[in-house]
């Protein structure tokens, strides 16, 4: 081995012993230097004697790319306060199987990279960069001040392509992430407000949500001060589902024998959902206009999606009910079924959108 490799810097109190390269990687043994005495893991001392020699084998960083496999050996020291006992060594954690310097670069790249990216960057192993990357949120929120919230915002996502689904709930003031749980039932969300405690549960004034009755119950149990809060995109969204499509799909079935207004009415979908003022051009303004002219049917639930989302931005809870009873009215009297029936699944949920007049927040805080 060239002399000048015996002592590069990388492990205080180590030498290298010996160095193979197998394959693309690098595999150095480390061994104490003769001059640096060992330090006890549990107070510190330094130089008691040596109790017995145990190797370790880890990993390092990539040495210009080629992967680092150090057998490192390591001393336990007979410590007349602790008794046998593990040497402390600076770079390495007590049980670790990388050493620190790896950690923290594995670490910081999961801040920015997939985990999955990370595990191939640095020829680890997927489980060992998650359980770093959860230390490393870990200690990040440790050091945040216990959090006090007022108001909550939550909401849930689709993992695994719809197949399961997990929860979040976030302080709106400050926009801090407060827990994520898996699952979006009652139990699933449950350990949340456990977590939060009733002195804390009791100083919530309000929680925006999706109209999940879940979330709904939960946090009236809990949060006995808490106005539920309904979140105008996910209403609008649903509107757009249940109503919207759904009449588009009747309208062009009822015009199957008039294969050009069949067309035009199938290829409407992205029109009618988009909010107006998003229409790029004035040819889609145009097709816009043609549309709802030509059909009775998409004007009513077109104009009736602009009167719910006016809904949310009522200024007094005066405005508010009269906007309100007008367009349960008219939904009721529009003859579409689908319009009439959304409008009365609605009208129950009436208490958490009038709170958006008291409480402007919404889930979309979340997606930004
Ligand atoms: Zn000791």
């Amino acid at each position: 081995m060239p002399n000048d490799m015996r002592h590069l810097p990388f492990w205080e109190g180590f030498s290298v012993t010996s160095f193979q390269r197998h394959a693309d990687a690098l595999h150095l043994d480390l061994e104490p230097t003769p001059d640096t005495p060992p330090r006890c893991s549990g107070c510190q001392r330094v130089g008691s004697p040596v109790h017995e020699y145990r190797w370790r084998t880890l990993r390092d960083l990539p040495i210009l790319g080629h992967p680092v496999w150090l057998r490192v050996r390591l001393r336990r020291v007979r410590c007349p306060h602790c008794g046998p006992k593990q040497e402390q060594v600076r770079w390495l954690g007590r049980y670790a199987r990388l050493t620190c310097r790896l950690a923290e670069a594995v670490a910081h790249w999961c801040s920015k990279l997939p985990i999955r990216h990370v595990a191939a960057l640095f020829g680890l192993h997927w489980d060992t960069v998650r359980l770093l990357e959860r230390r490393r949120l870990a200690q990040q929120l440790d050091a945040l001040p216990e959090p006090d919230p007022r108001r909550l915002v939550m909401d849930e996502f689709a993992l695994y392509k719809g197949h399961h689904y997990a929860t979040v709930v976030m302080d709106a003031d400050t926009r801090r992430v407060l827990w994520v749980g898996e699952g979006r039932s009652r139990e699933a969300i449950r350990p949340f407000f456990t977590w939060l405690g009733a002195a804390r549960c009791a100083r919530i004034d309000a929680v925006a949500m999706d109209m999940n009755t879940a979330f709904d119950l939960e946090v009236k149990a809990h949060c006995p001060q808490a106005r539920v809060v309904y979140d105008l995109f996910h209403v609008v969204a649903k509107y757009g589902r249940e109503v919207i499509d759904r009449v588009r799909v009747d309208e062009a079935n009822r015009l199957r024998d008039d294969r050009a207004a069949r067309r035009v009415i199938k290829q409407s979908r992205w029109l009618l959902l988009r909010n107006a003022e998003n229409l790029k051009n004035d040819g889609q303004r145009i097709r816009l206009d043609e549309l709802l002219a030509a059909n009775q049917a998409l004007a009513t639930v077109y104009v009736m999606k602009a009167g719910l989302k006016a809904l949310w931005g009522a200024q007094t809870g005066w405005a508010w009910r009269r906007a309100w009873k007008d367009w349960l009215a008219q939904a009721r009297e529009s003859g579409i079924e689908s319009l009439a029936r959304f409008a009365k699944r609605l009208s129950c949920y009436w208490r958490g959108i009038l709170s958006r007049v008291r409480w402007p927040m919404h889930t979309g805080q979340l997606e930004v």
